[in-house]
């Protein structure tokens, strides 16, 4: 039988960057002990309190179908939190609540783009980007960056490609390189924007993990609402990536259309997930402060092992899970030293190359072991780096 050419084309084709990754799951299937920094997920596992309060949402009979806007409370809590965060003006008619992110993401991709549209996007990228956009039937457009400019995007090389395309995805803080980006390079996104009348998507999915600078929402910028489609979720901040909860805050006009897209598709989230989302969200910036707590303090320790040498560099680190590290002086493309480095010292971290052209030759690493494991790690990573350059 035939299937759809919408979802055998998903990947593009070839590689989809996860090989390394599979390799070092054998590995460990097979027995072997591996030193895994490759996937974007917490060493922690949900709250305890957060887990009580969605157990009592169940036992209490919240576990028929939920409201598919999202539940009141959740709205509103999403919007009141953005609100203060940014000084937009936002209710609950602004926000959509999600089956997580990446269906924020895909559900914001069909509101914007036609089938047949082109959809921008930057790279180096979160490996199911260019997916997500064939999946809406767009047609994905890289933006290349540079890593001597810390992978923030440059005007002319968007401006290159903005003039006949629809929409524009980016990602602050970042994944896969941990760049936050600047007030200027955002400043620089919207006008681009608005001169070339472009949607922009706002994955926001790490913004409470900002170590320098300042997380800036773009929607928060001049004339920016009505264009911006911003993607949140509870996987990130507040480690419940299985629970599958997100949100789309956008114009009321948009919303009120991904609500028909929801009923659908997803018709909804559970309930009870929502209510321990409303309730998690309610904690406040201190609790979402504790989450992040060890990124930021791994993120220290690698900046001390990486000053004790010169052979690999780190890119500014600046947001988010991860550090993406310059192994170029190795000689070897970020894949070969990932694979060399799985084999050799058993530590698996991920090619740059699965996020694009932009990071060959890095390799990124997630901050998602324990302090001294990390450490030590990261130890080995810099002198096998040191060993292959001499
Ligand atoms: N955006 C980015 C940049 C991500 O890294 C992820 C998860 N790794 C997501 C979106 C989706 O996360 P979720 O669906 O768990 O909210």
């Amino acid at each position: 039988m035939h299937q759809s050419t919408r979802i055998t084309g998903l990947t593009g084709g070839g590689s989809d960057g996860w090989d390394v990754f599979l390799k070092a799951r054998r590995m460990i299937a097979d027995g072997i002990a591996v030193t895994e920094l490759t996937i974007g997920e917490h060493d922690i596992r949900t709250a305890a309190p957060i887990l009580q309060k969605m157990h009592e949402a169940a036992m209490s009979g919240h576990t028929g179908y939920a409201a598919v806007p999202g539940t009141d409370t959740l709205r509103d809590t999403v919007a009141a939190r953005v609100q203060e965060r940014t000084g937009v003006p936002t209710t609950r008619n602004n926000v959509v609540i999600t089956p997580g992110g990446q269906a924020a993401l895909f559900a914001a991709h069909m509101a914007a783009c036609d089938p047949g549209d082109t959809a921008l996007y930057i790279d180096p990228y979160y490996a199911t980007y260019p997916g997500t956009l064939r999946g809406v039937g767009a047609v994905p457009r890289a933006i290349k960056t540079h890593a001597a400019e810390a992978f923030q995007p440059r005007a002319e090389d968007l401006r290159a490609q903005s003039r006949n395309a629809t929409s524009l995805l980016i990602n602050t803080p970042n994944n896969p390189t941990g760049v936050v980006y600047s007030d200027a390079t955002l400043n620089m996104i919207a006008e681009t924007c608005q001169s070339d009348d472009l949607w922009l998507i706002s994955d926001e999915v790490y913004d409470t993990q900002v170590w320098e600078g300042r997380h800036l929402s773009p929607r928060a910028l001049p004339e920016m609402a009505e264009r911006t489609l911003v993607v949140g979720s509870m996987s990130k901040s507040h480690a419940m990536t299985g629970s599958r909860c997100g949100w789309i805050v956008g114009p009321e006009a948009v919303i009120a259309n991904l609500i028909t897209l929801a009923t659908h598709t997803t018709y909804g989230v559970p309930g009870y997930i929502q209510d321990a989302s409303s309730f998690a969200l309610k904690q406040g910036a201190a609790f979402e402060a504790e989450i992040a707590a060890p990124f930021q303090r791994r993120r220290a320790l690698a900046k001390q092992v990486l000053a004790r040498q010169n052979t690999v560099g780190l890119v500014p680190a600046q947001g988010a899970m991860y550090l993406m590290l310059d192994i170029r002086a190795t000689g070897m493309t970020g894949e070969a030293f990932a694979y060399d480095l799985l084999e050799n010292h058993h530590i698996a971290v991920m090619p740059g190359e699965s996020f694009g052209t932009s990071a060959a030759g890095h390799v990124r690493v997630a901050m998602t072991i324990e302090d001294q494991a990390f450490e030590q790690a990261l130890n080995t990573l810099c002198s096998h780096a040191e060993k292959r350059a001499a």
